[in-house]
């Protein structure tokens, strides 16, 4: 492979998320729109409230009527809601009311019964009422034609309520990109299998597979491919109806990294293969024919932390949605040493503090192996290339790894 420089992240993301296009939407229910990104922007069918209704349970008045207290009204009827009152209120009387109910004509305010004594017909009204208290105007919330939810909205569950509430039993929502992986590796084997002598389980496809699942694509799992090219080719063309192929391991300049020589013949065309990162410094971008292809290190801390920086923005981008990184800054819980050429992403616990940034404690070992470490960090603490050496206290960027 022909030298490259190293591509800076902000750089090869910005390449990665250049060359991808959106997927097509599809109509979804409500059921299944959690987490999913609009297509279309969601319109309001109709106006809510549709009347004027009560936000309390009490009485309905004209604050004309109660504005000296205490006052006594005559009861002529009562409305729940769903109901309605057909008859007009008139000087001197009210109309009992629950919430959610119409505003009987007549009536321009509700007086909450907490303020009122009943007797039987009768009513005194303990509190005088502003005009228009405790009613909930004929679209308050919205109105037919609205424009409730923006395209490109990730639905969170307010969201959906608020698609149920305009009346919109479905939406339009982008197709969840398949996103195809293998591993590479003649010592790898599956989680639950018996390990030879000198091999190791898989955690990357898993990883990878629950990774790309909450970024709302739809992993597909090929399995392990041998470290030889006839089989990376293989299994890599068991990839061609998916929207993505991301391999895993074979990335780097060993002698069993195979997986770009096996690929050339079946087209890949490589964008970029080298990021000034650690970990994950052999980060591949290109496309296999048509199908876009990352090539990720087989380090599973490295494939991880590629994973997080590279591949979830390209599945948030692939589904139109906000494909950017959500940083944060905390305070450093120990000193961290310069950094050099690289741009380092140091594993760290992260603690919330009452009412104060929150500290990113980086851990003493940082090997691109450990994965005891990387499920015990809250973040990643983010080093600039050439950072200087970082004190206890100083303020940090970091991207949080459990939102
Ligand atoms: P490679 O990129 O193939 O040179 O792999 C780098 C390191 O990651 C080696 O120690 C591999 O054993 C390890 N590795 C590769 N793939 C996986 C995997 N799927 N799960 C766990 N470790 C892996
Ligand atoms: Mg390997």
């Amino acid at each position: 492979m022909a030298q490259q420089p190293l591509l800076s992240v902000e750089e090869a993301r910005a390449r990665i998320l250049a060359a991808l296009s959106t997927t097509q939407s599809e109509i979804v229910s409500l059921a299944q729109a959690s987490g999913r990104v609009l297509a279309e922007e969601a319109i309001a069918r109709r106006t809510q409230p549709p009347a004027d209704l009560s936000a309390m349970d009490g009485y309905a008045v004209r604050a004309d009527d109660v504005a000296n207290v205490p006052a006594q009204l005559r009861v002529i009827g009562t409305v729940p809601a769903g109901g309605s009152f057909d008859g007009v209120l008139g000087r001197g009387e009210t109309v009992r009311i629950f919430t959610g109910a119409p505003l009987p004509n007549g009536a321009d305010s509700i007086v909450i019964q907490e303020d009122t004594a009943r007797d039987g017909e009768t009513v005194t009204v303990n509190e005088a009422a502003q005009r228009g208290q405790h009613v909930r105007v004929t679209g308050l919330d919205f109105r037919t034609g609205d424009a409730g939810l923006p395209a490109g909205r990730k639905l969170s569950s307010a969201d959906i309520a608020f698609a149920a509430a305009m009346n919109l039993p479905t939406l339009a929502v982008h197709r969840r990109p398949v996103i195809s992986f293998f591993s590479t590796g003649d010592e790898l084997v599956p989680p639950g299998a018996e390990p030879g002598p000198n091999q190791i389980v898989s955690s990357n496809n898993a990883g990878i597979a629950a990774l790309i699942a909450e970024a709302g694509g739809i992993p597909l799992d090929l399995e392990i491919a041998r470290d030889n090219e006839d089989d990376i080719r293989a299994v890599a063309s068991r990839a061609a109806d998916a929207d993505m192929l991301v391999t895993l391991g074979g990335a780097s300049v060993g002698e069993h990294d195979l997986v770009q020589r096996a690929l050339a013949p079946a087209g890949l065309d490589i964008d970029f293969w080298k990021v000034a990162m650690r970990p994950g410094k052999p980060l591949m971008f290109g496309k296999l024919g048509t199908l876009p292809m990352f090539g990720l290190p087989g380090n599973p801390v490295s494939a991880f932390v590629c994973a997080t920086l590279f591949l979830r923005p390209a599945i948030a981008r692939m589904q139109g949605g906000d494909s950017a990184l959500h940083t944060t800054l905390a305070r450093l819980g120990k000193p961290l040493p310069a950094n050099g050429p690289r741009e380092d992403y140091v594993r760290a616990a992260f603690d919330h503090v009452p009412g104060e940034l929150p500290v990113a404690t980086p851990f003493e070992r940082q090997d691109s192996s450990m994965l005891s470490v990387l499920a015990r960090a809250g973040c990643l603490v983010i080093r600039p290339v050439g950072a200087p050496a970082a004190q206890a206290g100083e303020s940090v960027t970091v991207l949080p790894l459990r939102p």
